[in-house]
């Protein structure tokens, strides 16, 4: 069925925010319509589900103080995932070229007839996060029941993530079942502690295709995304939302050291005490809101302005005016704020103290007092530009209290006699990571590809009733396994194909549950 017009496809429209064609295919025609029935069959259905239940019986549970593969045994349960998935996908397993990396990590590839067109990746994880046994009695059935209601499959990784993985195993094997060949190559890579850090799974895996495919080796990389598709703005219109970037992350821990002593002899600011200023300074100064015309946020914005019934009308002409004006253009972001709370995270770096510690006993004067601050990095910044800013920020805090100041490995306040302690900033657990690129979107980028098949895909299904869609490029506040793969394409999408409504209570939650029928059969 072709897709309704969209309300709005003027000169302004096309510019901002250009709309790709839906794609069907047309050489496999008669192998999507016969694939179409297949997915119709009730039998097939209730298989479908059998084998999604089944995956999801497994708690793949992934902990954040796991030890590498090997010297830890909490690993043991996903051998268990992958005899049960060999089991139930044979024909996958025996068909397709299988590896592993680092014991658990699963790359399958099926070999296309073309040596030439790169090769597309699909990724997914294994893991899941783990069930908080205090929340059992809050789950309406058991955490990993796998059950199907009639309606919807319930638990841990019915959503995130065992929804891409089966799907796409299910996906595999009825094209197998089908007799199709592939004209590109496909490469399947699912990680199993993406809920964690990755360092085993994509850690590995990200090495390992880098080496076999070579760097840029491949087409495109579809990962799984947070956003769904729906009607958000009203009107006949369907809304997709691919992620086509990641903010950066950094955790900055703030620590203080000052004597101890006893406390009937207080200084006039103990460490937890100058600690706790230096909180109030950097959430009195939080970073600031920032929309540039380069921005995915931006992107976005025109998009909605140009498609959507129901977008707020001052909102729409600010947008079409901030195309050529600077002033209208600030106005904007104003509005976007005060109108849509989620774009407080997406305009600027945001900071959030989530972790304190200090003190052991109350008449003692604590010797140390830390917390840790999180910040989740915006596009066009770094991590180089936050720890400039904190450190900016934190030192007059520390000449007033006559501290001696280290950040980042360097001397900031150097050492003076009579100083009342010392102020260290620094990375916490050893991990940060700069904003991804952006992945380019011009007519000849394989995104393009992406777009029309997904407009296809979403206006050929039937629960659509042949609506309109229209693809609105996101940022992901989140990271997935991806920050591991900037090396292997400039073009990745992060997506899973779940229409609102489909997803019972979100993600990491009591309750999680899916709608079968969206998350197996895309
Ligand atoms: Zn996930």
């Amino acid at each position: 069925m072709p897709g309704l017009s969209l309300p709005e496809s003027d000169e302004y429209a096309s510019s901002v925010c250009p709309q790709a064609k839906p794609l069907a295919p047309s050489r496999h025609r008669v192998l999507d319509e016969e694939l179409a029935w297949l997915f119709a069959a009730k039998a097939y259905k209730l298989e479908a589900y059998k084998a999604f239940g089944g995956a999801i019986q497994i708690p793949t549970e992934s902990y954040d103080d796991m030890r590498p593969v090997g010297e830890d045994s909490r690993w043991d349960i996903f051998g268990e995932l992958h005899q049960y998935l060999e089991e139930t996908f044979p024909r996958v397993f025996g068909r397709l070229n299988v590896t592993k990396v680092n014991t658990y990590g699963i790359v399958l590839h099926w070999q296309g007839s073309n040596e030439t067109a790169l090769p597309v990746l699909m990724t997914a994880h294994q893991d899941v996060v783990p069930v908080d046994p205090a929340t059992f009695e809050d789950w309406s059935n058991p955490p990993y029941s796998g059950i199907y209601d009639g309606t919807w499959i319930w638990g841990r990784g019915s959503c995130d993530d065992k929804s891409d993985l089966v799907a796409s195993l299910q996906a595999i094997d009825a094209l197998l079942e089908k007799g199709f060949e592939p004209h590109r190559t496909f490469v399947w890579a699912f990680g199993f502690d993406e809920e964690s850090s990755g360092t085993q799974g994509a850690g590995h895996l990200a090495p390992y295709l880098e080496n076999r495919y070579g760097r840029n080796g491949f087409a495109l990389l579809l990962d799984e995304g947070g956003e769904t598709y729906g009607d958000v703005y009203g009107g006949d219109v369907l809304f997709a939302f691919p992620a086509l970037s990641e903010k950066g992350y950094l955790d900055v821990q703030i620590e203080v050291t000052a004597p101890g002593g006893h406390s009937s002899v207080p200084p006039r600011h103990t460490a937890i005490g100058m600690l706790a200023a230096m909180i109030v300074e950097l959430e009195e100064h939080p970073y600031e809101p920032a929309l540039t015309r380069q921005s995915s946020a931006y992107n976005s914005t025109q998009c909605a302005a140009a498609y959507a019934p129901e977008y707020p009308t001052r909102l729409r002409e600010l947008a079409r005016a901030a195309v050529h004006s600077d002033a209208a253009l600030a106005e904007l972001k104003d509005a976007l704020l005060s109108t849509f709370p989620e774009y407080d995270a997406l305009l600027r770096t945001t900071q959030a103290v989530d972790l304190i510690e200090g003190g052991v006993k109350v008449n003692a004067l604590p010797e140390r007092a830390a917390a840790v601050v999180n910040h989740r990095i915006v596009e066009d910044s770094s991590v180089l530009e936050v720890q400039t800013r904190i450190t900016g920020l934190l030192r007059p805090l520390a000449a007033r209290f006559n501290l001696t100041m280290s950040a980042f490995g360097r001397s900031v306040l150097a050492e003076e006699t009579g100083a009342a302690g010392h102020l260290d900033v620094s990375v916490a657990f050893g991990y940060k990571l700069d904003p991804s690129p952006v992945t380019p979107t011009g007519p000849e980028d394989s995104y393009q590809i992406f777009v029309g098949t997904l407009k296809g895909a979403i206006e050929d299904s039937e629960r659509n009733g042949g609506r309109a869609v229209v693809v609105v490029p996101q940022i992901e506040k989140g990271n997935t396994d991806t920050s591991r793969y900037w090396n292997l394409t400039r073009s990745i999408v992060r997506y899973s194909h779940v229409r609102e409504g489909d997803r019972y209570n979100g993600f990491h939650t009591v309750n999680e549950g899916a709608q079968l029928l969206q998350a197996l059969l895309k």
